[in-house]
């Protein structure tokens, strides 16, 4: 492990501007790294899928056949703005320079420490167990890249998802589902002041649907937000139309299950208590997924850390990451911390310790 080439690797990948549907040149960037490493490489072009110039990134660290394959996972893209970011280092932790621009350690650091191992066993001669790199796009808009992307291009059955706040040693062992809804309330307008009682109000019938809603933290693994309440129009008129856009989380199935009927009934029964028409869309963007300390990757993962020294402590994801998506391909799947602090803020920054770890850790994962 070469911690000042690591360094520099994260500082280059920082300085390519990568924001979600703009990855292309960290897409190219990351390819030829893996192909002058003598890795085989695959890419699929699915960056138009969801409006992108980027594309997903495999690649094959061919190791010993008779250890069960282990994929590493991170995302290219960055939230915005990460737009000439310009990092440097104070007391031992990266940050960027304008305090209103990300880092983008979310998620470079995760790529950064999988390419300075990768270059570690090449560098040693290192034996390894087989390896399935998958670097995604558009995993900040929706995890676009994982949802598109052709998982026939992957046989292992063991993730880890190098993409969260927490040191090293921080294991997700939960994240949740997610299902967005958009309802859409019809009223009928009427004079407000000479003939209320000939108008429905959508207004009212929307908000007492909203009202009679559990949301926010519903129980401990559910939580419930509306994230728009849109109704306009003059006091003089029975208001005849509302939207009401909404998300619900569980790291329960069934719960998520539950959690959607609930708001779609609740909304139905106030529409019809006031005569109000209901539309409404449900589109479950993800399910969630658990695993255990029994399970193989978890053991993976405590053996390792118990390598480095640290002590492993499982928590619980309140989103989504990659992970969601593999498991959805029969993949056990982990989402890691990796250091970072303050993602998706001006305020980012990671320690140089905890990328140096991460790196360890990857080599750790990988060797036979
Ligand atoms: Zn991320």
């Amino acid at each position: 492990m070469n911690e000042k080439r690591l360094l520099d690797t994260f500082f280059e990948y920082v300085q390519i501007n990568s924001e979600t549907r703009n990855e292309k040149e960290m897409c190219e960037r990351v390819k030829k790294d893996l192909e002058e490493l003598g890795l085989r490489v695959d890419v699929d072009m699915i960056g138009d899928k969801f409006g992108s110039n980027g594309f997903n990134v495999y690649g094959y660290l061919d190791g010993d056949e008779s250890l069960e394959p282990v994929i590493l996972s991170a995302h290219l893209d960055t939230v915005v703005p990460g737009y000439e970011i310009k990092p440097y280092v104070k007391d031992g932790r990266i940050y960027s320079e304008t305090d209103t621009m990300i880092l983008a350690s979310d998620d470079k650091a995760g790529v950064s420490a999988i390419m300075e191992a990768v270059k570690t066993v090449k560098e040693q001669g290192l034996k390894t167990r087989p390896v399935e790199i998958f670097f995604s796009v558009g995993e900040e808009c929706g995890l676009h890249g994982a949802k598109n992307a052709d998982y026939s291009k992957l046989k292992g059955k063991m993730a880890v998802v190098f993409d969260m706040g927490g040191d090293i040693g921080t294991t997700c062992y939960t994240c949740p589902g997610q299902t967005n809804f958009e309802f859409e309330i019809f009223g009928k307008t009427a004079h407000a002041g000479i003939e209320p009682e000939a108008g429905v109000s959508a207004i009212q019938a929307a908000a007492e649907g909203v009202a009679h809603m559990k949301l926010l933290r519903v129980d401990e693994e559910t939580t419930a937000n509306i994230g728009t309440f849109k109704a306009e129009g003059p006091t003089n008129i029975v208001s005849n139309y509302a939207k009401v856009v909404a998300e619900a989380r569980s790291t329960d199935l069934a719960k998520l299950e539950e959690q959607e009927k609930h708001m779609i009934q609740v909304m139905k029964d106030a529409c019809d208590k006031y005569g109000a028409e209901l539309k409404y869309t449900t589109a479950r963007s993800y399910n969630p997924y658990k695993v255990t300390p029994e399970d193989n990757v978890c053991q993976l993962l405590e053996k390792a850390y118990k390598a480095l020294g640290c002590d492993i402590h499982y928590v619980r994801s309140g989103g989504g990451c990659d992970s969601n998506i593999h498991h959805e391909h029969g993949i056990q799947s982990v989402g890691i911390g990796i250091g970072m602090c303050k993602a998706h803020t001006g305020a980012e920054n990671i320690a140089v310790d905890q990328l140096n770890k991460t790196a360890l850790l990857v080599l750790e994962l990988i060797k036979a």
